[in-house]
């Protein structure tokens, strides 16, 4: 493995980078309406963790509505250019991975026939065996449900994308070398003084990792 392992990786969100819309979030709305316009405000001013905000909107939804939920997120659109820049990461042989704090099954079932276009989904597993939802992340963080740095340096590769939209994805963005913004992350960053490539479809992404990346020397 150690010859063929990758020297570069994409790591993206799910949530409202790789859906034109928040999933998860309208998910939560849909299906835990008066927890959630409690808590999301406070999770958005930071200052409920993601990780105590997510855990009590996710165990208040009932396990009974699981199927509905899935069926929920097969209606959500990805944002335009996903396969072309898979197609591109391909060629260059770059692995894509999705991070997402909201729920894999999801993630799986919006991702479709391209679930084997990527190297891996890390995200929430849930527990629907009782009455409520149990939400179970591979990867519980301090603050953050789905701790995405922790996971990014388990890959052990220096040369990573970050592409995100929102507060779930900020520690990780402040952490890459190289981050792709969109809608509440460009400003979260804005405050932060750190830099970043602003997009809004992944053509943009595209484009831009074309260019980036058009001086690296191919030693056949
Ligand atoms: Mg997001």
């Amino acid at each position: 493995m150690t010859d063929t392992a990758p020297k570069r990786i994409v790591f993206c969100d799910f949530d409202g980078t790789i859906t034109a819309e928040e999933t998860f979030v309208a998910m939560l709305r849909e299906f835990t309406p008066d927890v959630a316009a409690k808590l999301m405000p406070q999770i958005y001013d930071l200052t409920l963790t993601l990780r105590e905000g997510v855990r009590q909107m996710l165990e208040s939804i009932p396990s009974s509505r699981y199927p509905e939920v899935l069926e929920f997120a097969k209606t959500k659109a990805i944002r335009p250019g996903l396969v072309e820049l898979l197609d591109f990461l391909d060629d260059r042989q770059v692995p894509f991975v999705v991070i997402s704090g909201g729920l894999t099954g999801m993630v799986e079932t919006v991702l479709g026939d391209l679930n084997s276009r990527v190297l891996a989904i890390h995200a929430v597993d849930v527990d629907t065996s009782g009455e409520y939802f149990q939400p179970r992340s591979s990867c519980e963080g301090e603050t953050e449900f789905v701790a995405k740095v922790e996971i990014v340096k388990g890959y052990g590769v220096e040369d990573w994308v970050a592409i995100g939209d929102s507060v779930t994805d900020l520690n990780m963005a402040m952490a890459a070398p190289l981050v792709f913004a969109r809608h509440r992350l460009c400003q979260y960053l804005d405050e932060r003084g750190k830099a970043y490539e602003p997009f809004e479809t992944f053509f943009d992404v595209l484009d831009r990792l074309k260019s980036l990346w058009s001086g690296d020397v191919c030693l056949g």
